[in-house]
């Protein structure tokens, strides 16, 4: 198939170099192959024909000089025996029967009949020369010359006949003895000297190639006939030469067939043997011209072999081109759509096994353009769903945080339904929440809804309570996918006037009962898809908690504020009754020190002692009634500090003049130390002194050995003021709560002390309306140390 906007790619653009290489690299190896498998056959079958032909050539040459050397001395052989047979009749007669002139006269016959012998003498059976008959000189008629030693006479006596060594006459004509005994006894011996000059005629005969020759060695070696008389004449010797060595040991089975002539010359050489007379005739053939034509046949093949190889060479070429191309628009195409490239298509039109690859590649192509396309919608699907989710996480987040972070309900609702809305892609909604004084659904938020429809659904409201409690009532989601199907009423008319067409309602149920709902509406009628019921009731189910988060943080605020009232009027009581119970109780004590000082007249002594004892239990009634007066005060937020300029080092000294007398009388060391040039104060002097007042006075009540330190000193704008002592200190779970009122430490030793437990109360509430602090160290057995700090200048009074 055709992908739309498919490319080709051209087979002959070159993309870069790796490319480049890689064809060349085929394009070689294909040159390569082809131009060697070429050479190869030719140079085998060239090489094979060239050794078969010349072994062969070579042979047949070696047979026909042969066969010449052979019929040669078949003819030199013949001439020879016709000779020895017409010599051997002068032999017959023996040397008693017939005459000396009658053998002349044979001789001369003879030398008539046979022109080749040239002299023919005859020697009688001792050896002794009877006559000799010569062309070239006079008949010598008996001589009786001894001869009996010489071998052409004791050769031929014993072994019939003798050849002697052949030799010149005349300078230029070869010659030979031969001898011939008879075959009696008597016969005697006739010697002819032989003309050898047939010898050099058949030998200049024969035509062997151009410049082939033939020629004869005797038994010796010598050189007798040769076409260039000149080299016989010189008596050359032949005997080295390897061919005539080896014809003359007679080793018939390897015979010489290449050598050197006796010119220096490389000839092919043959022989045959001259039968009886120990010659040879060779006949040689230069090797140049023996083998000129297996020369030619070889430049032939070599000119074959080149014309073959660059035939191979170009066939390889264009091969390799056709090849190579093909194959590197498919590396091109691959390459692209590995690259990413998927409407990459290859164009091969080779029709072979390369185009339907590149068909393959294109199958491929499009097979993952096609998966790549998919993947890529369910990617961006699943994109979608999970911005979907995102920001219904993100608006889950914030309606929770509004939830947590405020408790005003009509903010939460608002971003409830807004939220909702958003993510529901509905056009607007709302939320009813029931309220339980008018038994009605009251609408509480809105979303998308306008002034007119807001006051239109007021002007319904009983109708549209009505139309929420019926569906909140079925306690599930419940959809009106088209309001126009719907029965007329008041509260779809008015829906429907507003363009709202869909509508989904999802009751707020919570852990016990039904407290609202929230409405979502849509201007495009169709069913609400069920992934949008779902959010829309995580919605609800945080509505609901911020409803009842509401109703809670309401009930409780009403509980506190009544829990307030109870207390004020509990302190105003309190502060009533002290003040009520302040006045008898200072004319009781004032009357009873009248009594006492004795301005009514004398008082006996029993009466006296009981006095006193009133007196004292009315001064600690007094403080008590004081303490409970002054708590009541700073419960009831009345207790008011009378700030003025005060000194320190004088609050100290008064204390230390009241409680002095006190713990002398215990025995205990009362220890003052204040630091030099404190700055002047501002305070309530009074209160100060009181709290100062009660912490020495608790440290000495506490203490029944060692001492009481109070110290005072001053950094960074504040006063420190601290109280040791050496009593039986406070654990520390009681440190914490003896500020409470009416609280005193576990332990037994503080209890049988007395007191009421409220003055570390008054005093931190005194020391807290002045801006500071009063706190407790202390180990249990290591004594107690009370401090408190304050604003050096105190212009304002802090709430306690
Ligand atoms: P009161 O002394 O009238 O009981 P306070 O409020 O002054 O009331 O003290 C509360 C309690 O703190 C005491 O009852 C006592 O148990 C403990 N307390 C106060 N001062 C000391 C102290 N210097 N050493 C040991 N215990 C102390």
């Amino acid at each position: 198939m055709k992908h739309p906007g498919a490319q080709t790619v051209e087979a002959t653009q070159p993309s870069g170099q790796p490319a480049r290489r890689a064809r060349r690299q085929l394009l070689a190896k294909y040159i390569t192959i082809f131009a060697a498998v070429v050479a190869i056959a030719l140079v085998s079958s060239g090489a094979l024909e060239i050794w078969f032909s010349y072994n062969e050539y070579k042979a047949s040459l070696v047979r026909i000089q042969r066969e010449q050397a052979e019929s040669a001395a078949a003819k030199i052989a013949q001439f020879i025996r016709e000779i020895e047979s017409q010599v051997g009749w002068t032999t017959q007669l023996p040397w008693s029967t017939g005459t000396l002139e009658q053998r002349r006269f044979d001789a001369l016959r003879l030398l008539r009949q046979v022109p080749a012998i040239t002299e023919l003498a005859q020697l009688d059976p001792t050896g002794h020369e009877l006559l000799r008959v010569s062309r070239l000189a006079m008949d010598v008629i008996g001589s009786n010359a001894d001869y009996s030693a010489d071998p052409k006479f004791t050769e031929a006596v014993a072994r019939k006949v003798y050849y002697g060594p052949v030799y010149f006459r005349r300078e230029s004509e070869p010659y030979m003895t031969l001898s011939l005994a008879g075959t009696r006894r008597d016969a005697g011996v006739s010697v002819a000297e032989v003309n050898l000059k047939f010898i050099w005629d058949v030998v200049s005969q024969i035509k062997v190639g151009e410049r082939g020759k033939a020629y004869v060695v005797d038994a010796k070696g010598r050189l007798i006939a040769h076409p260039d008389i000149s080299l016989v004449l010189r008596n050359s010797d032949l005997s080295n030469l390897e061919q005539v060595k080896a014809a003359r040991s007679g080793r018939e089975e390897a015979p010489v067939t290449e050598a050197a002539d006796f010119q220096g010359q490389v000839v092919l050489t043959a022989f045959a043997p001259v039968s009886d007379l120990g010659w040879l005739i060779f006949v040689d053939l230069p090797v140049a011209e023996a083998y000129a034509p297996l020369y030619s046949s070889l430049q032939r093949t070599a000119v074959l072999l080149m014309g073959g190889l660059l035939l191979a060479l170009l066939a390889g070429f264009f091969l390799a081109r056709r090849m190579v191309g093909p194959i590197r628009t498919l590396r091109e195409g691959a390459a692209r759509i590995g690259g990413g490239d998927l409407a990459q298509r290859i164009s091969i039109r080779t029709g072979d096994e390369l185009e339907s690859l590149a068909d393959q590649f294109n199958d491929m192509a499009a097979r993952l353009a096609d998966s790549y396309a998919d993947l890529e919608k369910k990617v961006e699907i699943r994109t979608r769903e999970l911005e979907q989710s995102n920001s219904e996480l993100r608006a889950l987040g914030e309606v929770s945080r509004a939830v947590n972070s405020t408790l005003d309900l009509e903010t939460v609702l608002e971003t409830i339904v807004t939220k909702a809305v958003q993510l529901s892609g509905t056009d607007g909604g709302a939320i009813y929440v029931l309220n339980d004084a008018k038994h009605e659904y009251e609408l509480r938020a809105t979303c998308g809804m306008s002034e007119e429809l807001i006051a239109a659904v007021g002007s319904h409201h009983a109708e549209f309570s009505e139309a929420v409690a019926r569906t909140v009532e079925l306690r599930v989601p419940t959809q009106v996918p088209d309001l126009e199907e719907n029965a007329a009423s008041p509260v779809t008319d008015v829906m429907l006037h507003a363009g709202f067409r869909a509508r989904l309602v999802v009751p707020l149920v919570g852990a016990e009962r039904a407290v609202g709902a929230l409405v979502v509406r849509r201007k495009a009628p169709g069913a609400f898809p069920a992934s949008t019921i779902e959010l829309l009731q995580t919605f609800a189910a945080q509505s609901v908690l911020a409803i009842e988060n509401a109703n809670l943080f309401h009930e409780i605020e009403a509980k506190s504020r009544e829990l307030q009232l109870a207390s004020q009027h509990k302190s105003q009581f309190l502060a009533n009754m002290s003040h009520e119970l302040r006045t008898p109780l200072n004319a009781i004590l004032g009357y009873t020190e009248l009594i006492l000082d004795n301005v009514y007249g004398e008082v006996p002594a029993r009466v006296t002692a009981t006095l006193a004892r009133v007196q004292s239990n009315g001064r600690h009634l007094l403080g008590l009634i004081n303490d409970v007066l002054d708590l009541s005060k700073i419960e009831a937020g009345q207790l008011q500090l009378t700030l003025g300029d005060y000194s320190v080092k004088d609050v100290v000294h008064n204390v230390f003049s009241a409680v002095e007398s006190l713990a002398s009388n215990k025995n205990i060391r009362l220890k003052v130390d204040i630091a030099p040039e404190l700055p002047a104060a501002r305070g309530d002097e009074r209160r100060l002194t009181q709290v100062l007042l009660n912490l020495v006075g608790n440290a000495i009540k506490f203490t029944d050995t060692g001492e009481v330190a109070i110290k005072a000193s001053n950094s960074n704008g504040n006063f420190t003021i601290a109280v040791r002592d050496t009593g039986p200190g406070i654990s520390e779970a009681d440190q914490a709560k003896i500020f409470e009122e009416f609280q005193q430490a576990d332990s037994s030793t503080t209890k049988e002390k007395g007191g009421t437990g409220l003055g570390l109360a008054i005093a931190r509430s005194i020391i807290e309306m002045h801006g500071g602090r009063l706190w407790v160290e202390s180990k249990v057995g290591e004594g107690s140390t009370f401090i408190f700090t304050v604003p050096t200048i105190v212009e304002t009074q802090a709430s306690a």
